[in-house]
């Protein structure tokens, strides 16, 4: 279906023309009509899929301009970038309406943010942590939002934003439509919605754990750090398909680590994202990278979250991530829109059984690739391996410790090492030990 044969405004039309997208995807065929109809929304959709227009357009449709100076419509999302990235796509999409959009989020100056707000806004888009405090000073009134959108709940959630989200919505009117997306439905998501929602249509633009359809899925056996950056580096040279790529590590010290090497290797054509990078440095490499000055980037997985970049042709999980749900996120990078991808896993020993859980979460098996010949697989641990860092990950002792990953404002974060148990173990074995006793 086209969008053209919705009814949406002349100048939006226009918009999405200029950015020659016309075809609207599953998420938006099912989704546009029942936010234009008023309904309370719940969409589960991947990055990638076209949320973010599916919830974007009927709200712009129907924003009437105002002179008002407070926000009618409140978009609450989990990272810094994906509030840029939001705000950029509202940008897009207004180039031909009067519409004051403002974006908020930790790790830049607040009384820049301040001034914005008091200016006056029709759409604010923000990290909940800065837009509380924001709020907390009476600068920004919410009592006039009549639309507010939780996109990428399920992060949001598992970063520790449920206060904030609560305190948030103490503040919203009682009258207002509740839009909310997720790449998967968890627990927590589901108590979200049963407390602050009313009566919900539920939209699925692909099955939680199925996905992207278009994406080639390959997995090597490497087995220390050593290995795998061999291999890496072997795949980075010799395979001329990878065009671009995000690589993905599992905490911020592996980051850097990989990062020097392929500096080393191959000076100025990568860059880096994690929470130890200031907020402009991660922006710049953003930019670069969707400007193809850079070829690649390696990011941890929160930062890179939601970020959207257009024909990424390869997710390299140089290690596989602690949690199966991220690993659909990361695959979801690339295969974007209507583009082809590739993802190439990097499994060690430990991470047979993840890699398993993955593939049965997708539903799907992947056979491994044969370790390429010529490259080296050698036996010398890196120092990190051999003494891991307890430092970069506080977590591994208490996974509700925060280590200041993606937002500043974020207060807990998931563990990072993965032979280390999640905590929802300790509190299962726990449970149960209880109940043995008790018997
Ligand atoms: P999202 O899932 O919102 O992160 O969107 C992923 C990308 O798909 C963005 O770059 C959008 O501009 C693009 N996109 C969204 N809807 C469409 C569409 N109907 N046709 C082509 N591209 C789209």
């Amino acid at each position: 279906m086209k969008f053209e044969d919705i009814k949406l405004t002349k100048p939006l039309l226009n918009a999405l023309n200029e950015q020659g997208i016309t075809e609207m995807t599953p998420i938006q065929e099912k989704a546009i009509p029942k936010v234009l109809a008023g309904t309370d929304v719940i969409g589960i959709a991947q990055t990638g899929t076209g949320k973010t227009l599916a919830y974007l357009l009927p709200i712009l449709r129907d924003l009437k301009f105002t002179e008002s100076k407070h926000p009618r419509v409140l978009v609450l999302v989990p990272t810094r970038e994906l509030a840029v990235q939001v705000a950029s796509e509202v940008e897009k999409l207004t180039e031909y309406m009067s519409t004051r959009t403002i974006a908020v989020y930790g790790g830049t100056n607040i009384n820049t943010q301040k001034k914005a707000v008091y200016a006056g806004c029709d759409i604010i888009i923000g990290t909940p942590g800065r837009l509380y405090d924001i709020a907390m000073t009476g600068l920004l009134r919410l009592k006039d939002i009549k639309k507010v959108v939780i996109d990428e709940c399920d992060e949001m959630l598992s970063l520790g934003f449920r206060p904030q989200i609560q305190r948030i919505f103490d503040l919203l009117p009682t009258k207002r439509q509740n839009l909310l997306f997720s790449a998967t439905i968890t627990e927590d998501v589901d108590e979200l919605v049963a407390t602050f929602f009313r009566k919900t249509e539920r939209i699925i633009a692909a099955p939680t754990g199925t996905p992207l359809q278009k994406i080639n899925q390959v997995a090597y056996q490497a087995h220390n750090f050593n290995t795998k950056y061999n291999l890496l580096k072997h795949l980075l040279t010799e395979d001329k398909s990878i065009e671009k790529v995000f690589i993905f590590v599992q905490s911020r010290v592996y980051a850097d680590i990989l990062f020097k090497k392929i500096e080393e290797d191959f000076p100025e054509q990568y860059g880096i994202i994690h929470s130890n990078k200031s907020q402009n440095f991660r922006l710049r490499m953003v930019r670069e990278f969707k400007e193809n000055q850079l070829k690649g980037i390696v990011a941890t997985d929160l930062v890179a979250r939601g970020i959207d970049i257009d024909n990424v042709s390869h997710v390299i999980n140089f290690d596989l991530p602690d949690q199966r749900e991220n690993y659909i996120h990361r695959i979801g990078r690339t295969g974007r829109a209507q583009s082809e991808g590739n993802t190439i896993s990097f499994i060690m020993e430990d991470d047979q059984k993840m890699f398993e859980e993955i593939q049965d979460f997708m539903k799907l098996s992947i056979e491994y690739t044969p370790f390429p010949e010529g490259v080296e697989a050698t036996t010398k641990l890196i120092p990190l391996e051999e003494a891991p860092d307890l430092n970069d990950a506080p977590s591994l002792l208490n996974p509700k410790h925060s280590v200041g990953e993606g937002s500043k404002d974020a207060v807990s974060q998931k563990p990072v090492k993965r032979n280390i148990r999640p905590i929802e173990k300790k509190i299962e074995r726990k449970k149960s030990r209880k109940n043995k006793r008790k018997k």
